[in-house]
């Protein structure tokens, strides 16, 4: 068993966190930490939650060229018939497909550093509002305490394709096969400002909400923050 000092690798700060937690943010520095195989490993890190926010929640924000190898579509009257019941037969339909891959743009994909529920269509949603954030916070402002990000880096990268693969399918076509690969990828930890009602959460100024019951360990984050307030 291999045991890491939880401590900043800038000021030396004590980094605070929850048991499954894999990402830190220290609150005296503003540094930000990936907990991997060989210890602590430093990431980008961006606040935008001021000290005094209700709930200061962990996203990741990939920025990364989406090469859209394949795009296959198949027409309406396909689905039509398959509406009705009809077996799908490659050979019969596939002149009612159409190619419409390879294209490659920049796209800044944004979603949650925590599970929770459905997670690519909240990062398909977060994403259209990568410009609606509030500002970060300047290294003379103090910082809020983080907890709760345990997506490793590694992991969110994959999940930057999944909400990549969702902006294809919201698309108004009818999907049917894509592939896709991402490349020059960077990724950076956000804090942001999120606000707790009844049921749901809302993510910051961007509107865009999830259910608490649909976060596995929603209480040891709410719990760790009321600890503190
Ligand atoms: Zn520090």
């Amino acid at each position: 068993m291999r045991i890491t000092r939880l401590v900043c690798g800038h000021c030396g700060s004590v980094l605070s966190g929850l048991g499954q937690d894999k990402l830190f943010f220290c609150s005296n520095c503003g540094d930000g930490w990936s907990l991997g195989k060989k210890g602590l490993e430093a990431v980008n890190v961006e606040c935008r939650a001021s000290a005094d926010s209700q709930l200061p929640l962990p996203f990741w924000m990939v920025r990364a060229t989406v090469h859209v190898l394949k795009r296959t579509v198949r027409n309406e009257f396909t689905s039509t018939m398959l509406r009705f019941g009809s077996r799908y037969e490659e050979d019969v339909l596939s002149a009612k497909k159409a190619e419409t891959g390879g294209q490659s743009d920049r796209r800044t994909l944004l979603f949650p550093a925590f599970p929770v529920d459905g997670l690519p269509g909240i990062g398909v949603s977060l994403s259209q509002h990568v410009n609606d954030l509030p500002q970060a916070i300047g290294p003379e402002e103090s910082l809020p305490d983080m907890c709760g990000g345990s997506i490793s880096p590694v992991d969110a990268e994959v999940l930057a394709k999944c909400v990549a693969v969702g902006q294809e399918t919201e698309k108004a076509d009818w999907l049917a096969e894509i592939e896709i690969v991402l490349s020059s990828v960077e990724s950076s930890l956000i804090i942001l400002p999120c606000n707790l009602e009844v049921e749901k959460v809302v993510i910051a100024e961007t509107g865009v909400a999830f259910f608490r019951r649909s976060t596995p360990g929603w209480t040891e984050i709410v719990d760790y923050h009321s600890g503190r307030a």
